[in-house]
């Protein structure tokens, strides 16, 4: 049975890059909605361009645009070899259509994985990206931050609601160190 893990955390935590690692590390396939919004606007489909006018103000795209893209994310084949979701779910409705995308494939939600931040330590390390983003913007980076913390009030319950799904990393250290420990709890829910 694949493995399905959620890596949560507020932005510039680093779980996109740990995700990266890992599934490159592992075989499985890194669903990460913020980077699947982006290539939908870099072919400018009609997706990519409704999502822009949120993504520009830092808003969320609406459920529904977001829940129809990772349904068909997570019909390709790769994706059997099971997923870690980056960046998604990011509202208690994505969370639940998430159960119930993942259990039409026969599977279910394995770990949630908690990048642990303070939020000024976030703050400052997404001032200081240097990926060019158009949300990397003063003004955009705060309002992502403020809405994380909504975002986590939506999302968490749900997930804290299940005894021993969620596991916490401290994600204010060196990549490698953070790396060792999610690398140890995602290679548990393959055993
Ligand atoms: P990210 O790269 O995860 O920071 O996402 C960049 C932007 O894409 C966000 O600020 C949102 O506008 C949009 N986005 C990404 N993931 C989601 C999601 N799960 N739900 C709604 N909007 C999202």
């Amino acid at each position: 049975m694949p493995a399905f893990i959620v890596f949560f955390g507020p932005p510039g935590c680093g779980k996109g890059t740990q995700a990266k690692k890992v599934t490159e590390e592992l075989g499985l396939v890194q669903v990460s909605t913020g980077e699947l919004f982006r290539k939908h606007l870099g072919e400018k489909t009609p997706l990519g361009i409704k999502a822009q006018e949120y993504m520009s103000q830092g808003a969320l795209v609406p459920d529904e645009i977001t829940i129809g893209m990772v349904r068909e994310r997570l019909q390709q084949p790769d994706c059997q070899s099971g997923v870690i979701f980056d960046g998604f779910p990011r509202t208690g409705d994505q969370a639940k259509a998430l159960d119930a995308l993942l259990s039409e494939l026969g599977g279910k939600l394995n770990m949630v994985i908690d990048f642990a931040l303070d939020m000024n330590i976030s703050r400052a390390r997404l001032m200081g990206r240097q990926e060019g983003r158009a949300d990397d913007k003063p003004e955009v980076i705060e309002k992502r931050l403020n809405d994380h913390a909504k975002v986590e009030a939506s999302v968490m319950p749900h997930y804290n609601a299940q005894p021993g799904l969620v596991r916490s990393v401290d994600a204010d250290r060196a990549i490698d160190a953070i790396y060792q420990d999610v690398m140890a709890l995602v290679k548990s829910t393959l055993a």
